[in-house]
């Protein structure tokens, strides 16, 4: 085959050769149809050769994995086919088929949340643990009727570069850095989560490439440019020769690079700024470290959330918590406590599908209705905080009634564990992300109750510009130089340094070396971003002077487009001798 370009929008840079793997997962299930009644029998013959597949499946995989699987893995898969032999689950189904008129779909989903609420509501641990076995058998059960053939990313054996539609961000915290050496995506946009996870994972991709699936075949060779957000199929010999010419290059700067990564960020004229890292994980906080973190200016929570089949209970969540607390030992850490919703979906936590799922029922607004588990993170969070140095910084907010709801349920969360006499660190500090517009105007109020502030642009940018950050139809509007989303940067900065409070920011834009002088002139004390991005940003961060920087911001609120602000910082990096 010949060589051909796909045009998509670059999210992690780097450059990588492989061969393709596609990756088609399952569509979801319909599990609302309803039949008629001279469908049921059908429909329960349907479920019967679902059941049938499913319990072979089982058998497979119990055959593979005693080969590689310890006894206890084994044991969990052995889990599900009792339950698919167990003489009420999948009569119960056929109940509903006949008596109901449910589709084998809808069965299914109704009669697998019955039988795992039941096992989430038990007291024992390990009758709890067995609500996910039941879900994985439904998903299985789901999967056969759907008669889709989805392919296991955890079975994969040898290093490529994915190829998907699309990848949600349960599938990201799968992903094998060692195997992925890159992944390229149908859909997507610059700071939709998928993104942000590769880009702390720290495996370059491309997203947003229309006819990627239908273009590339499965084991083509492939070069994926992160930094271009290109993908190459079938690169001809002269390619694959720039391309190494390129990697060598890049390879060559990370040298220079890492030189600062040990070193405390500070401007020429030895203005500090804290260079932190945003991470998700145990293992990210180690590589953070690693990489030069002074700190963590973004702890995600949710992966803690993400990378299981039910919720986390306090005593595993403090203890990843906690770990992560001893590993900066005297730097600071900022727990942003739960932020799912919008694109990140945890089945188990009931958020459901919503029209508009970014304005909806998403982090502070699902933390402050189900309090359980607000209060069971709060106190794993205020647990670990006797082992290190924590802050708590709450997402989403909108307001000032929101924020002091949260801070009403961190009090609560103290008093829980006074009464059960545990310990923790009393003089916790308590934080917001301003990534509202609303948040933004309001800052001067919020900075009244809040220790600091943290800005994320990822959010900012989409609700100020009203552009969803992960639709790549619309991702040429996305821009968070746009002179609207730096006038409330501005503004957030004037309402904290009024109320002596720090601030950060944590959005994609504080790792962009373009931006970092603009920053750095508006004020911020600490930029945090993905581990990889760390060594870059000290680098420019040296080779800024404060002053220049101060007088740059203030041209740079008074641009009147993002094209003017971009070339504004051009021109001030090349003056300032950035090498790119
Ligand atoms: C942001 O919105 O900028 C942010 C850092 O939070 P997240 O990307 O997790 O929504
Ligand atoms: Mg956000």
């Amino acid at each position: 085959m010949s060589e051909r370009v796909y045009q998509g929008i670059g999210v992690s840079d780097g450059i990588r050769m492989g061969k393709a793997f596609i990756y088609r997962r399952a569509p979801e299930p319909d599990t609302n149809r309803m039949i008629k009644q001279e469908q049921a029998e059908q429909e329960i013959s349907r479920l019967d050769r679902a059941v049938e597949h499913a319990v072979l499946e089982i058998d497979e995989l119990v055959a593979r994995a005693s080969k590689t699987l310890g006894d206890d893995k084994v044991a969990v898969i052995k889990g599900q086919k009792t339950f698919l032999s167990d003489p009420a689950y999948c009569p119960q189904m056929k109940k509903l088929i006949q008596e109901k008129l449910f589709s084998s779909e809808k069965a299914v989903r109704e009669v697998t949340d019955r039988y795992a609420g039941v096992f989430e509501g038990m007291e024992n641990s390990y009758m709890r643990e067995r609500a996910a076995d039941v879900r994985d058998a439904g998903n299985r059960l789901l999967q056969h009727l759907s008669g889709a053939d989805c392919v296991d990313l955890s079975k994969l054996d040898h290093p490529v570069i994915l190829v998907a539609d699309d990848l949600a961000p349960s599938d990201t915290v799968r992903l094998d850095r060692n195997l992925i050496r890159a992944f390229v995506t149908r859909r997507g946009g610059k700071t939709s989560h998928t993104s942000i996870f590769a880009r702390s994972l720290d495996i370059p991709a491309v997203v947003g490439v229309q006819d990627i699936m239908d273009g590339v075949t499965d084991g083509e060779e492939l070069i994926l440019d992160g930094n271009k957000g290109i993908c190459i199929a079938s690169p001809n010999p002269e390619t694959v020769k720039d391309y190494h010419a390129k990697m060598e290059q890049e390879r060559r700067m990370e040298e220079v690079f890492r030189r600062y990564a040990a070193q405390d960020a500070h401007t020429h004229d030895g203005k500090r700024v804290i260079a932190a890292a945003n991470i998700g994980s145990l293992s990210d906080a180690e590589d953070s470290l690693k990489k030069g973190a002074e700190g963590v200016g973004l702890f995600r929570t949710e992966q803690v959330y993400l990378s299981r089949k039910t919720a986390p209970d306090e005593e595993t969540q403090y203890q990843v918590y906690r770990k992560i607390a001893e590993c900066f030992g005297s730097k600071e850490v900022i727990v942003r406590t739960l932020d799912v919703g919008g694109d990140k979906e945890i089945s188990y936590l009931g958020i459901g599908k919503e029209t508009n799922p970014f304005l909806g029922y998403r982090a502070i607004r699902y933390c402050l209705d189900r309090k359980e588990i607000f209060l069971t993170q709060l106190r794993a969070i205020l647990r670990a905080s006797a082992f290190g140095k924590l802050s708590v910084m709450f997402p989403m907010i909108s307001g000032i009634q929101e924020l002091e709801a949260a801070k009403a349920m961190m009090e609560e969360a103290k008093e829980q564990l006074r009464r059960r006499q545990q310990p923790f660190d009393e003089s916790i500090r308590t934080g917001i992300m301003i990534e509202i517009p609303s948040a933004a105007l309001m800052a001067d109020v919020l900075a009244q109750e809040a220790d600091f502030f943290s800005i994320g642009t990822n959010d900012l940018t989409q609700y100020t510009l009203a552009v969803d950050r992960g639709n790549e139809k619309v991702s040429y509007l996305y821009n968070y130089f746009d002179p609207a989303v730096v006038r409330l940067i501005h503004r957030v900065s004037d309402a904290a340094h009024q109320a002596g409070i720090p601030l950060g920011m944590c959005g994609a834009m504080a790792g962009d070396p373009l931006a970092i002088p603009l920053l750095v002139g508006l004020g911020l004390s600490e930029l945090s971003m993905p581990a990889g991005s760390l060594a870059q940003a000290k680098y420019t961060v040296s080779m800024l002077e404060s002053k220049s920087c101060g007088e740059l911001a203030a041209k740079a609120v008074n641009c009147r487009s993002a094209g003017a602000i971009r070339d504004l910082l051009q021109e001030y990096l090349q003056k300032h001798g950035e090498q790119d």
